[in-house]
């Protein structure tokens, strides 16, 4: 357990309406009150922010089954240089998240720097036929239900998973998108899908599943979140929804909110996700609907790929591009320097949001609290080289982008797990 007092630090706690210039005193792990006495480690931290530790709800760390890409190890590791102290991993692995020994891997391993909150599947194997035993998995710590990569296409396994999900006090995420209309689109129609002659990929693949999980949620009353959202079309229908106070929002990732498909580069595989980026439009919707709080959560959909299977190039590379250690930077440029969101609903979107959606408890930098902490540098804008990654996929659309912000140091659970200084 860390014993460290950060001097003349900007304390942002959004849970208690917290921003205030002081020094913060942590002992033995434990967050002491104001005016307590320093530690004989002090950090000078004058222009940085000490905030919550932030959650994400969506990280891929292809364990087990791919460890070329990412293992917990590493996928944990680049959490915590990133600021991360909590995430939830989604079960498309190899065996896929469907059962209690799956979970207990996940969530039971010590060495790890970071809190794994493990997803579980909604249907055994994620085949989308079969209901997974939803009760049994969340009595073994599945913190929420998703078949993220696929949609649940059957109206009537997600009506059940959600009448289940909902008694169990869990949260469905949802991949919205259905099959039969993105067929093998791979990118929205845009100048590089033109001149590539790609498969396009219909803003209504997403528009139609948002529409239907909405409906299920009306009918249900289950919390739902749609995974990655990235049209305007399906931001219009959440909130909508929620004028009819269904709970129901959507994550909001930084790729979709700070690229359009317009800005492809040509036969770029790092900028090929699913779903595929969308145009102007949908990112102007996207981002008014953060800043509104529709979107209640930022995720950062974090899909580590190796180098080897990113080369087949646009047409033929797998989906996805990893997010953690760009996440603070890309983020706090779009939308606290670009959109002017004040800097602790910016902190909300990455740290009550994600546990209030999950049903847990908010984080904070209470008075007696176990420290889960990260420390902000808003002043030194840096360059992003995959190279010194923490995560063994370079998969990134923004290599070479100059980011303002990012962290600096991270406690999780009282203990120092990643720190930028000397
Ligand atoms: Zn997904």
């Amino acid at each position: 357990m860390i014993s460290i007092t950060f001097k003349n630090v900007r304390l942002i706690d959004p849970l208690h309406a917290t921003d205030i210039t002081t020094d913060l005193v942590i002992r033995e792990g434990i967050i002491q009150p104001l005016g307590s006495p320093f530690t004989q480690h002090v950090v000078e931290a004058t222009g940085l922010i000490a905030a919550p530790g932030f959650w994400d709800t969506h990280v891929h760390f292809r364990d087990p089954g791919n460890p070329v890409a990412e293992t917990r190890k590493t996928g944990a590791a680049a959490a915590a240089a990133a600021g991360f102290t909590h995430v939830v991993t989604m079960p498309n692995t190899s065996p896929a998240g469907d059962s209690v020994a799956w979970l207990e891997e996940q969530r039971l391993d010590a060495t790890l720097p970071v809190s794994i909150l493990p997803s579980a599947c909604i249907t055994q194997g994620r085949r989308g036929d079969t209901l997974a035993d939803l009760k049994t998995l969340a009595k073994h710590g599945a913190s929420c239900f998703t078949d993220d990569g696929s949609y649940v296409a059957s109206d009537a396994l997600m009506r059940a998973a959600m009448i289940e999900a909902k008694a169990l006090n869990r949260t469905i995420f949802d991949h919205a998108v259905v099959p039969a209309l993105a067929k093998d689109g791979v990118i929205r129609d845009c100048p590089a899908a033109r001149t590539l002659d790609l498969p396009i990929f219909p803003a209504e693949a997403e528009i139609e599943a948002v529409r239907r999980d909405i409906a299920l949620c009306r009918e249900t009353g289950c919390r739902l979140v749609i995974q990655h959202i990235s049209t305007a079309g399906a931001v219009a229908l959440i909130r909508a929804a929620q004028a009819e106070h269904l709970p129901v929002t959507a994550e909001a990732s930084p790729h979709h909110l700070a690229l359009a498909a317009e800005d492809i580069p040509g036969d770029a595989p790092n900028w090929r996700m699913n779903p595929p980026l969308g145009n102007h439009e949908d990112v102007r919707a996207i981002r008014a609907a953060v800043l509104d709080n529709t979107l209640q959560l930022f995720a950062t959909d974090h899909a580590p790929h190796t180098a080897e299977s990113k080369a087949r190039g646009f047409r033929h590379a797998p989906f996805g591009v990893i997010g953690l250690e760009t996440a603070i930077g890309v983020t706090y440029k779009v939308m606290v320097l670009e959109e002017k969101m004040a800097i602790d609903h910016w902190l909300r979107r990455w740290t009550l949001g994600p546990a209030e959606i999950l049903g847990l408890p908010p984080p904070s930098l209470s008075v007696g609290q176990i420290a889960d902490l990260v420390l902000i540098d808003t002043y030194t804008p840096w360059k992003v080289d995959p190279q010194r990654f923490h995560s063994l996929s370079r998969n990134t659309p923004f290599d070479g982008w100059t980011l303002p912000a990012r962290a600096v140091l991270t406690i999780a659970q009282g203990k120092l797990v990643y720190t930028a200084f000397s």
